[in-house]
């Protein structure tokens, strides 16, 4: 088995360390990694904006802009090339999923996926109270206000994420939509903190088959991503352990991603 992470960012990222990338990936090989992805959060939605009712930090930090995408590829193809004797690297994006923009999104891929290799989808915003799109990982302030109305019924506030997560699967990104969902339980980042943490019920269980058959289907893969682990009010890996079981049977590859923002995350 080929030592992979899979999911990384850089100083690119506006919410991050501002480590060094290079860095990064000079740690990864002193660990013994034999591959690891760069995947920065792609640009968001420019619609988005006046669709999004959370904290404003939330929104203008979450990914690199669309002006720095050339820069991004150019910086990451160059570290591709520079360190190709040491470690297999891939370039790529960490590309939200919404809904309603799935059409931009298929156009930003179809321009700039043939400078990629490995890329993952993820749902960091969901709609929220007022129908308009919030945070789902800012911070636990955003997320009540957010969601409030649904934290008190966790499964319908699960299922609402779950829901996305499978549209996600199926949507048709086009010939470059990323092959693997990110952290597929992102909504129980704050799971301790708002006492969300409970199994899945069943209608909820029902739609992660579905997900799983979906990427099966496509020959999809999921996200193993530790970083809920050393989050406050986490504390487990994404996705749940019975879901990376399920995936096992099923032949849907698990990918070992940090998701690290930092030195000190690479490969934890
Ligand atoms: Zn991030
Ligand atoms: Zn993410």
């Amino acid at each position: 088995m080929i030592k992979k992470d899979g999911h990384t960012h850089t100083e690119f990222c506006p919410h991050g360390s501002g480590d060094k990338c290079e860095v990064m990936i000079q740690k990864a090989i002193k660990m013994g990694f034999q591959e690891y992805s760069i995947t920065e959060h792609a640009p968001l939605p420019p619609q988005l904006s006046s669709n999004y009712n959370g904290t404003q930090a939330g929104l203008a930090t979450a990914s690199i802009t669309l002006e720095q995408v050339p820069h991004y590829l150019d910086f990451a193809t160059k570290l591709q090339q520079q360190y190709r004797s040491q470690i297999k690297i891939n370039v790529g994006f960490e590309v939200d999923y919404f809904a309603d923009y799935e059409r931009w999104t298929r156009e930003f891929l179809d321009q700039y996926g043939n400078q990629t290799q490995d890329n993952i989808l993820s749902v960091h915003f969901m709609p929220g109270i007022d129908g308009k799109y919030w945070c789902l990982d800012y911070n636990t302030d955003d997320f009540e206000q957010g969601f409030k109305n649904l934290i008190a019924q966790p499964q319908n506030l699960f299922q609402k994420f779950l829901r996305l997560e499978l549209s996600a699967a199926q949507a048709n990104l086009g010939q470059y939509k990323p092959q693997r969902l990110g952290h597929l339980t992102l909504i129980r980042k704050y799971q301790d903190y708002f006492g969300l943490s409970q199994e899945f019920n069943a209608d909820n269980q029902e739609i992660i088959n579905k997900i799983l058959m979906s990427l099966k289907q496509q020959d999809g893969q999921l996200d193993l991503n530790t970083a809920g682990l050393y989050k406050e009010y986490c504390n487990q890996v994404y996705p749940d352990d019975w879901i990376s079981e399920r995936a096992q049977k099923m032949s849907v590859p698990l990918v070992f991603g940090s998701d690290a923002h930092s030195i000190l995350e690479v490969g934890h």
